[in-house]
């Protein structure tokens, strides 16, 4: 994929005010929070991150490690409407929604199919699309200022189709990112066979995108970025964030240990939890999960040479240093329900068909929270209430593929930077 953005090492700027210790805290230590928090500390400014259980404690844990560059087409699009109906009527399909959320999901699905316009796909489509060659154009930079580079990997993807009536239903896409300047070979049954022997005959199609990265395991990457930020000098405390009061010269950060912390800035990058934070500076942003689930089995399961994508039945399978990955599908179940794990049973069971030599023992089961906007863009921006807040979540399905484009642009926000990309498009208050 051509990028057109040059990536620079980052640089402090000569002069952002007059801020000092405790310049920045950011909420979250996930793979977002992390990057931010590296890239303002390599900016110059002093930054605490702040998280309830620790580095790696949320999805950037358990994710498929990809660097999904290539994934620009929106989730929320008319594609998605066709398949959900009939995804829906399988209770441990690609997509759900539990009964005890029904109610509680309908405004966010109500602003999802909203998003789904075709003037509001390609708008959203162009905006990911930017926020993507950003981020691809500073990931090798951001693994090499942070000692990661050695955990990339760059095998592609290969998305693989049972039927040419799946296979052509996928075209349009395809064209989309073609016009993207996107790489990618539609290949036969033979080529695919070379190319990840040991699918089941029923795949007679598959497509190779090799601009498609990975990570060799995501949790060891979160957890290398929380080391490095705390080689650089940063500090990570351990404690929950209950509300955020503005004041006149920065912020205040009550913790629910009736603690109070004081910082001239506040990144707010706790996941699929922010809205929860956001909501007591007076604003709602209908920021949902996305309920993922995956079954790690042991590295010898399958001789997985790249990640594979079965489409149609909306799981992956990966290979990570931790092992063989199977997982995926969406489930629309809210923060609070507990977990479904006949889900991740379903799949594993599945990729047993589709890969028929896959040893399915001895695995781990994972359950995280994808956090999700209904257009499929993330949230990055300021705080309507006040600019010493800034806002970066949201991200979906791709956290760990926007990670170090979010980290440039909100390190630009905080040193009052212009932002290399424009952000409009992800304003946190563009659902009114
Ligand atoms: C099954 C699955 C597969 C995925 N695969 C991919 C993939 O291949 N590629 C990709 O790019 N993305 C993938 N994703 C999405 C990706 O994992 C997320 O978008 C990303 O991890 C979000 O990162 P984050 O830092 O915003 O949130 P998180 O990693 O969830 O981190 C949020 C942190 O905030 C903390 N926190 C929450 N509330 C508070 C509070 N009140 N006070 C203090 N701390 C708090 C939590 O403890 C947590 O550590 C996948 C997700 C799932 C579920």
């Amino acid at each position: 994929m051509g990028t057109g953005i040059k990536s620079e090492p980052q640089r402090p700027p000569e002069s952002f005010g007059n801020m000092s210790r405790s310049d920045v805290v950011v909420i979250g230590a996930g793979v977002v929070g992390l990057s931010i928090a590296i890239a303002a500390k390599m900016r110059g400014l002093e930054v605490t991150v702040i998280d309830r259980e620790g580095p790696a404690a949320g999805a950037s844990a358990g994710n498929a490690g990809a660097f999904a560059f290539t994934d620009i087409l929106p989730l929320a699009s008319p594609g998605i409407l066709k398949k959900a109906p009939k995804w829906l009527l399988d209770p441990l399909g690609p997509l759900s929604i539990p009964p005890a959320y029904a109610l509680q999901i309908a405004p966010w699905m109500l602003k999802f199919w909203r998003a789904c316009q075709p003037s509001r796909v390609a708008h959203s489509t162009s905006a990911q699309t930017s926020l993507m060659d950003l981020s691809k154009a500073e990931l090798e930079v951001f693994l090499s200022a942070t000692g990661t580079l050695p955990m990339l990997r760059k095998d592609g993807n290969l998305q693989v189709y049972e039927s040419d009536a799946e296979f052509q239903a996928s075209l349009p896409g395809w064209d989309a990112r073609k016009k993207h300047g996107i790489e990618f070979r539609h290949v036969d049954a033979a080529e695919m066979a070379s190319l990840q022997p040991g699918l089941a005959p029923r795949f007679i199609r598959g497509t190779f995108t090799p601009g498609w990265y990975s990570i060799a395991d995501p949790k060891l990457y979160t957890l290398a970025l929380a080391e490095h930020f705390s080689a650089l000098g940063g500090s990570i405390e351990i404690t929950e964030v209950k509300a955020l009061r503005p004041v006149s010269d920065g912020v205040d950060i009550l913790t629910t240990d009736g603690g109070k912390r004081s910082a001239a800035k506040v990144v707010l990058s706790a996941g699929a939890f922010s809205h929860r934070i956001a909501k007591t500076l007076g604003e709602n942003i209908p920021l949902e999960t996305e309920r993922g689930y995956n079954t790690t089995l042991p590295a010898d399961a399958f001789d997985l040479r790249m990640q594979v994508t079965f489409g149609g039945h909306g799981f992956v399978v990966t290979r990570l240093t931790s092992g063989i990955r199977v997982g995926g599908a969406v489930e629309l179940g809210g923060l609070d329900l507990p977990p479904n794990f006949k889900r991740s049973e379903a799949m594993l069971k599945k990729a047993q068909t589709f890969l028929p030599g896959l040893k399915a023992d001895g695995g781990t089961q994972w359950m995280g929270f994808r956090p999700s906007l209904p257009d499929s863009l993330p949230a990055i921006g300021r705080a309507k209430a006040t600019p010493n807040v800034v806002y970066a979540f949201g991200h979906g399905h791709l956290g760990l593929t926007q990670s170090a484009g979010t980290a440039r642009i909100v390190a630009d926000m905080l040193t009052g930077q212009k932002t290399v990309i424009d952000v409009a498009a992800f304003s946190p208050q563009r659902f009114g």
